[in-house]
């Protein structure tokens, strides 16, 4: 078993039909990075950069502090892409409360649609800038891609660039180094899938996380007990959201991913490849299950099934004939 998992690790993820697939790693503190690099990933597509910021004494993390963990990260993946998301505090990843007092971020009536994530950052240009300074003096030493958590107005994308204007206008007084680095935005909000032609021209890549697509799409707290099972993976509104943005995002030629649970859970791995996705990150414990699933699936014959699935009533059913079928006349 432990030989067979090697050898994974160093087989391509590549389907019967040819399409080569990227799979990244999900991770939180730059010493995982060694357990991407163990598991075959191909890069990290999800650096949750909070974790620097959680469980603090009251002091947040130094442009200096973040640099280093910035550069751990992208010197551990040796040249492959370290994409790290901007700070993603709130609802389910608060704060100490001493950090939470001090920045404003005590209690809030709804903390998941409060001022969280890249609203936090641009309530507190002063850390947002340290931060991206720390992340673009990190691309002196890799490949990074800078990626902004809870994106839902085109003003706030305008702010990110104008902010980034300042930040390398900064560097560059400083005499600091650092080199071309790929914007992204987050799909997690509909609103950002549903306008998402306006988004794109603006952008060089976007990740879909499908784990708060699905809380806000269907109003569900995703850490609330009480209405867990109807937190749905299968929606139709959720499945014709994460189709259109792959298919809007790969016709515009820009790159895509899903970062979200869905992305590391085999049993949505012939749906994804089905909608076009060619790039999934996930943790990097569920790199080799996904890899054995596109090692067997032939992308074209999953794509023929994706119609009938997306005007279901009840896609998962009709997912599993379907990839049933296709795959007994592999
Ligand atoms: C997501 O929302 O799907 C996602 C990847 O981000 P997080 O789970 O950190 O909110
Ligand atoms: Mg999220």
């Amino acid at each position: 078993e432990r030989a067979r998992l090697a050898r994974l690790r160093h087989t391509p993820a590549v389907t019967l039909d040819g399409e080569r697939i990227e799979l990244h790693a999900n991770i939180e503190l730059p010493a995982d990075a060694a357990a991407a690099v163990e598991a075959g990933a191909t890069g990290v597509g999800l650096f949750r950069s909070e974790f620097l910021f959680m469980n603090r004494d009251g002091e947040l993390p130094t442009e200096e502090e973040q640099f280093q963990a910035y550069k751990a990260a992208v010197e551990a993946m040796r040249g492959m892409p370290v994409t790290i998301r901007t700070v993603d505090v709130g609802a389910d990843k608060p704060l100490d409360r001493m950090s939470a007092n001090e920045l404003r971020h005590e209690h809030v009536l709804n903390p998941a649609m409060g001022l969280r994530a890249i609203r936090w950052s641009l309530a507190e240009p002063s850390m947002f800038r340290q931060q991206l300074r720390a992340i673009y003096r990190a691309s002196a030493f890799g490949k990074i891609r800078l990626l902004i958590p809870m994106v839902a107005h085109l003003s706030e994308v305008r702010q990110i660039l104008d902010t980034l204007k300042r930040v390398k206008q900064q560097l560059d007084d400083n005499g600091q180094a650092y080199t071309q680095v790929d914007l992204g935005v987050m799909i997690e909000i509909p609103a950002a899938a549903v306008m998402l032609p306006l988004l794109l021209p603006h952008v060089d890549f976007v990740s879909i996380g499908t784990n708060d697509l699905i809380q806000y799409t269907l109003a569900i707290d995703r850490a609330d007990e009480a209405v867990a099972h109807l937190y749905d993976p299968w929606h139709p509104a959720v499945l014709q959201l994460i189709a259109s943005s792959i298919s809007q995002a790969r016709a515009a030629g820009k790159s895509v991913s899903v970062c979200g649970e869905m992305a590391g859970d085999a049993v949505f791995t012939d749906l994804l490849l089905a909608m076009g996705l060619r790039n999934f990150s996930m943790h990097p414990s569920q790199i080799p299950s996904v890899k054995q699933r596109i090692l067997r699936a032939d992308s074209q014959k999953l794509k023929g099934a994706l119609p009938a699935i997306l005007s279901s009533e009840d896609p998962e059913k009709t997912a599993s004939q379907a990839f049933a079928a296709s795959s007994q006349r592999l």
